[in-house]
């Protein structure tokens, strides 16, 4: 139990029989008692009586309430049903009760907003990253900063396959690599998923990187991804095949399938990446689609 501003009590109680012996006897005394509701999953709380002012907990009911050098026992102290606090806590808890101010400083609802648009932030993630944030100290918060401002304002496009690079290198660091597999084209959704396969060390050709997925719902078409330039850079130049790696989504599929038929049109090889079981996978925990293309698109031994 604590005050707040002298004019709140803010209990949590369990279901417990001292609890309800706590709750009758404020109720006695005339307290206004208020307690989470949490019977049908929402979070109301529920107004049960109502009571008068004061100023502050008699200095009997502080001494008994000061807290115990142990955690558990500070909470197990029989303070919180006694008489003096009980007098204090009908006085205190019905004084000046205002609604409860919800709204943040402007440069903290700011905050809230720009992480907000983050992908995967919601609402709640979003106050919790900047309530972490204020926390941290000062440098650390600057370093970040810097951070984020320094990677906006030095990494650009590869113009020619569209990965992350640092601006100003003419290409990235696989199309600059004269190792590599010209002929190969893989063609991938993001920056992340190159580096994936590149961590898988099986391949050695070049990609692109189509910044997205085919998603009429959400309005991205072709002209919203790098389709156009995939084109030009292949008619330009003759690649022995284009590997498709998009992702196994509704999106990655429909995004394939119109490659796979823009590409066929212009004679270019064109290959899918394989479905699967995962490496170290019983096949009895295999859902029944993956399971299903495993089956189908089998291969000889
Ligand atoms: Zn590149």
């Amino acid at each position: 139990m604590r005050a707040v501003r002298r004019t709140k009590i803010v209990a949590t109680l369990g279901p417990a029989t001292s609890s309800r012996e706590l709750i009758a006897e404020l109720l006695d005394a005339g307290v206004d008692v208020f307690r989470l509701n949490f019977s049908h999953g929402d979070r109301s709380i529920r107004r049960t009586s109502s009571c008068s002012r004061t100023s502050s907990p008699p200095r009997s009911a502080r001494r008994s309430a000061r807290p115990r050098s142990s955690r558990s026992r500070r909470w197990a102290a029989p303070w919180a049903a006694s008489a003096a606090w009980a007098a204090w806590a009908a006085s205190a808890a019905c004084s000046e009760v205002a609604p409860p101010d919800v709204s943040f400083p402007p440069a903290l609802s700011a905050l809230i907003r720009e992480l907000g648009r983050l992908p995967g932030i919601g609402p709640k993630s979003a106050q919790r990253l900047a309530f972490h944030l204020f926390q941290r100290p000062t440098e650390q918060v600057e370093a970040l900063a810097e951070a984020i401002r320094a990677a906006k304002a030095s990494l650009d496009r590869c113009p020619t396959c569209f990965n992350v690079m640092t601006k100003g290198e003419g290409t990235c660091h696989v199309c600059s690599d004269p190792s590599r597999d010209a002929g190969l084209v893989c063609v991938v959704e993001q920056p992340a998923d190159l580096l994936a396969i590149e961590r898988s060390g099986e391949y050695r050709g070049r990609y692109h990187v189509l910044h997205g997925a085919l998603s009429p719902m959400n309005g991205v078409g072709p002209e919203q991804l790098t389709i156009a330039a995939l084109l030009t850079r292949l008619d330009e130049g003759a690649a022995e095949e284009v590997i498709l790696a998009t992702s196994t989504t509704v999106e990655g599929e429909a995004t394939a399938m119109y490659l796979a038929r823009a590409l066929s049109e212009r004679g270019v090889p064109v290959s899918r990446i394989a479905y699967g079981l995962p490496v170290g996978g019983d096949l009895e925990y295999a859902d029944e689609v993956t399971l299903g293309r495993a089956i189908s698109h089998r291969r000889r031994l």
